[in-house]
């Protein structure tokens, strides 16, 4: 067991990194964070920020003597990263099971191999690809198999003309082709598993997209049989054990015809799990950190039900004010409203710049009544714009 005040790694700075930092301080645990954004939010709460590229070796040797162990809150870390501190020290999640949840085709592949539903879809590596594409596959989703998030790296296509349009839009990268299922709704479920192979599920999660990007998250799902809750747990815990995983890990559903559709895996917290900071005995973070240290996993139960809802850049942003652009400016939104809600807790990432589509911050609801955890963030969301 790693035990406090050892110095853990972090490879990435962004927001999933932070709660990382803040829970592993709480702990007794000091945490350095590699990332080459010198305002990372990660990097502003960790006791030393390596503000250096990902590939670069002399900050990876710097983690590999200072630091007991490694992880990591973004997938596109290089494999080649991950592998080379491996030589060094344990790094959790391994690089093999990041290099399958960062490419999507490696993605589906996997899910195929391990007998997991997912939508139907094809590998588009080139134009004669698409043309042999079965047609089931339209009207369809063409998704860049690395580098895509929050809906950036994807389009939705109607036939094989559209698609091939998208392709070369997107310079022939090397892109998955799926079958647009009509979805009821999502859900995700994030859990935790040790180097031993205990498991702990936390409650299913139910997501609401806006443009792509998650809006609001609600735990437990409301529109879900317990039933359905139940083989979605099920399911990722079998991709966690097939992955060798050890870490956090998140799967996202899809549920279409009432049947579960694996969307896709991320091998970190997710943000669809930032609500058991609040709602949870153990938070995601925390059993990030008790499975890197090698300590047993904590108790994952809710003690309230929950509902996120994403802070995105927009609503710092005032048409009415003139701006760098001349067509608006960016100021801090009023938080008061906010604040004065006994049972929200707001959460701000502390990033330097707004832009439309940027996750700033969220808040989470937490109450014993669902119906009312619900009512409360949505009337806190209109609120605040
Ligand atoms: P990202 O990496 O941006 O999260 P996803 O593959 O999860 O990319 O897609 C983002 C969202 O787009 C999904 O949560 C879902 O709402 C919608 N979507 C993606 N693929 C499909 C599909 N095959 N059928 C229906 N909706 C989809
Ligand atoms: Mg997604």
């Amino acid at each position: 067991m790693i035990l406090p005040p050892a110095t853990l790694g972090m490879l990435g700075g962004g927001q999933l990194g932070r709660f990382f930092v803040l829970a592993a301080h709480e702990m007794g645990y000091k945490v350095w964070v590699l990332d080459p954004d010198q305002n990372s939010p990660a990097g502003k709460a960790a006791d030393r920020h390596l503000c250096a590229a990902y590939e670069d070796f002399g900050a990876l040797d710097q983690l590999a003597q200072h630091c007991a162990a490694i992880t990591t809150e973004f997938e596109n870390v290089p494999a080649a990263t991950l592998d080379y501190l491996a030589k060094f020290l344990p790094v959790r999640p391994s690089a093999d099971a990041v290099g399958i949840c960062q490419n999507r085709v490696a993605e589906k592949m996997f899910l195929q191999g391990n007998g997991v539903p997912h939508a139907a879809f094809a590998a588009i590596n080139s134009l004669d690809d698409l043309h042999k594409a079965p047609a089931e596959l339209f009207p369809g989703i063409l998704k860049v198999a690395r580098f895509g998030y929050d809906g950036k790296g994807q389009a939705r296509v109607a036939s094989r003309e559209e698609a091939i349009a998208a392709f070369q839009a997107f310079q022939q990268e090397a892109c998955v082709l799926e079958q647009m299922l009509q979805l009821d709704y999502e859900v995700s479920v994030v859990l935790a598993r040790d180097e031993a192979g205990n498991t702990q599920s936390f409650p299913v999660a139910e997501n609401a997209h806006a443009k792509g990007i998650l809006d609001v998250s609600i735990a437990p799902a409301r529109s879900s049989s317990p039933q359905l809750r139940q083989q979605a747990q099920q399911l990722a815990e079998h991709i966690a054990a097939q992955l060798g995983y050890i870490g956090t890990l998140a799967v996202e559903f899809f549920v279409s015809h009432g049947a579960l559709y694996v969307n896709e895996m991320a091998p970190r917290p997710h943000n669809s799990g930032h609500y058991t900071v609040d709602a949870c005995i153990t938070s995601q973070y925390e059993q990030q950190v008790r499975a890197l240290c090698g300590l047993p996993l904590g108790d994952p139960r809710a003690h309230s039900a929950a509902v996120m809802v994403n802070l995105l850049g927009d609503i710092w942003y005032d048409p009415s004010q003139p701006g760098p652009d001349s067509c608006g400016a960016y100021r801090e939104p009023d938080w008061s409203r906010l604040l004065s809600i006994p049972n929200l807790k707001l959460h701000l990432y502390g990033k330097h710049h707004a832009r439309p589509g940027r996750k700033m911050g969220h808040f989470t609801v937490v109450d014993a009544d669902p119906v009312k955890a619900h009512a409360v963030a949505m009337a806190a969301r209109a609120a605040i714009g």
